[in-house]
């Protein structure tokens, strides 16, 4: 394996307990796809990781054991993981959750999720792609329920995004459960799969009441899954508002699928800053709205960047918000602290009085690294407005 010295500035920040490697970390390593062992100044040793660029960092520390990155290490790992989840595998009303998320369960650089009977695997790098043999002979051994499995590739290089990975094929759509709400979902069509599964609890709060009796206004709402926990919950009436043409179909899928009609549910394919002028125009107003915008998003018209413009999203959902509404104010931008995202949505409100209701982070299932925020990357506030 080969050996790697590194600074005392670099030691210092895995010590603290973050543990993504960046190109300033090594100003003169040549960058390539495979473990290392890590060592301070002083020769000694400080554990082992890896180097692959992928889309934050170029690599991960991975442990302050000595290991090969071997099957029997897999195993362990993907065991300890399984272990932690037991509460997800014996609830039968949620069939789809994450098994393995990152560093948070020992290795940085893949997740692995459950959608019943079938497993996807995220590569973020081409040093796990590499490492895929062992990793899935050893997710076999811990998993021989999982009766197939698909594949997303993450990062930049090869052709396909998405492809079938190994045993049994299911490419037809078909539903999962969550929080007895079914959704439905495709695993080998590009990198969605038609839910996200780390807002399981904002739905599962949405589910549990708090849209019932309310009218729900869901923005950037993709397939619709806030609405239909909501019209589950008990909610009289959504719209759900997405760009995506494809929204539609899938968003319907969804409300067909746990037995509603469409009636009472509105499913609009439009730039959201248009929907808040059409809104205005129509003098339509909600009980309660959604905000789940992409990190970074640009179209023909606008760019629209989470940290720079989250603020525009409250003062105008504000304005079509009725009185003692409830915002749903949700990032998964890794770059953007909660303080600094709160901070964004203080702004937005300026004098308006709000109160905050409760705030989540990632459920148990996402596994993150405690002492690295960055690695807790959802943060979903949900505050009621006095006004
Ligand atoms: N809230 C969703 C996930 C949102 S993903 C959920 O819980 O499942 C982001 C979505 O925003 C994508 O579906 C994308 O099509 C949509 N989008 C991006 N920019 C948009 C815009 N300006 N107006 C409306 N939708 C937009």
């Amino acid at each position: 394996m080969k050996q790697v010295i590194l600074h005392s500035s670099v030691e210092d920040k895995l010590k603290r307990g973050r543990w993504i490697l960046e190109k300033d970390d090594f100003p003169q390593l040549d960058l390539d796809n495979q473990a290392v062992a890590f060592y301070s100044r002083k020769g000694n040793f400080l554990g082992t990781g890896y180097l692959s660029p992928q889309n934050k960092g170029i690599g991960w520390f991975v442990t302050e054991e000595t290991v090969q990155f071997d099957q029997v290490f897999f195993q362990r790992i993907f065991q300890q993981a399984k272990a932690k989840r037991t509460a997800y595998a014996l609830d039968n009303r949620t069939t789809a959750y994450r098994l393995f998320n990152q560093e948070g369960d020992g290795f940085g650089g893949v997740t692995i999720d459950c959608y019943g009977d079938y497993a996807v695997f995220s590569w973020y790098n081409a040093y796990v792609y590499q490492l895929k043999e062992v990793m899935t002979a050893a997710f076999k051994q811990v998993y021989p329920e999982v009766l197939g499995a698909y594949e997303k590739i993450r990062f930049k290089g090869l052709e396909q995004e998405s492809a079938h990975l190994y045993g049994q094929k299911q490419e037809e759509p078909f539903l999962v459960l969550e929080n007895g709400v079914s959704y439905q979902v495709f695993l080998n069509d590009g990198l969605m799969t038609g839910i996200f599964l780390d807002q399981h609890e904002v739905r599962g709060s949405l589910v549990d009441g708090l849209a019932a009796g309310k009218s729900l206004l869901n923005l950037f709402s993709y397939t619709a899954a806030f609405s239909v926990a909501a019209a589950m919950g008990g909610a009289v009436a959504t719209t759900s508002v997405d760009l995506a043409k494809r929204s539609r179909e899938l968003s319907e899928a969804h409300f067909l699928a746990n037995g509603f009609r469409m009636d009472q549910h509105r499913l609009v394919v439009m730039d959201v800053f248009d929907y808040f002028k059409y809104a205005k125009r129509h003098g339509l107003s909600y009980d309660v709205i959604v905000l789940d915008p992409p990190s970074f998003a640009r179209n023909k018209k606008r760019i629209f960047s989470v940290a720079k413009d989250y603020h525009k999203l409250i003062a105008e959902a504000l304005e079509i918000l009725e009185p003692d509404g409830i915002l749903i104010a949700s990032t998964n931008a890794a770059n953007l602290s909660r303080r600094r995202f709160k901070e964004e949505l203080e702004k937005g409100f300026g004098k308006t009085k709000h109160q905050y209701l409760s705030e989540y982070g990632l459920p148990a299932d996402f596994a993150y690294n405690k002492k690295d925020e960055s690695s807790n990357y959802l943060k979903v506030f949900t505050i009621k407005v006095d006004k």
